[in-house]
Formats: C-alpha cells, sequence, structure tokens
C-alpha cells in the first residue's frame, strides 16, 4: 500500500517528504578510520519543506503540510475516477 500518490510528470507512485532545520541523530555501532555504521535514526524537529516525487522530484504545488497534502491526494484520486 502506498498514500495513493501517483507522479503527473512519471507515473511513479513514491511520495517522499523532505524536512528542513531538523535535528537527525543516529546510532554508532561501529567505527573505524573512514566510516561510521548506523543504527537506528531519529529526528526531532524540522519542517515540511515539500512534498515530491522519489523518483524524478517534481514537487506538489503549494503544499507544506499533511492537511494539504491529503487534499490534494483527495482530489487527485477523483480526478482519475472521473477519468476512468
Ligand atoms: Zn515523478
Amino acid at each position: 500500500m502506498n498514500c495513493g500518490f501517483e507522479c503527473p510528470r512519471c507515473g511513479h507512485s513514491t511520495l517522499e517528504e523532505i524536512l528542513e532545520s531538523v535535528t537527525l541523530s543516529s546510532e554508532v555501532i561501529e567505527a573505524d578510520e573512514e566510516e561510521c555504521e548506523y543504527g537506528r535514526v531519529s529526528w526531532d524537529g524540522g519542517r515540511i519543506d515539500r512534498y515530491q516525487c522519489k523518483n524524478c522530484g517534481w514537487v506538489v504545488p503549494d503544499c507544506k503540510d499533511v492537511k494539504t497534502l491529503y487534499e490534494w491526494l483527495d482530489d487527485e484520486k477523483e480526478l482519475n475516477n472521473g477519468q476512468g
């Protein structure tokens, strides 16, 4: 299942939320000279910058919160039903 997103540009169904000003924390499992191996990741704070297609980067217009996203998805579904 996904949220019902279908990208108008490329048709992909994976939507991602892009946050800004977020504090990201990663558990460090192991460390060597060059890199760490991370465990669980969590984040704190931040605000939504945009929702976009994971495949092509198409951005949902004027959408910076989940309520607007929900309404946009709902509109799109109705649009698609009308066509089909
Ligand atoms: Zn796309």
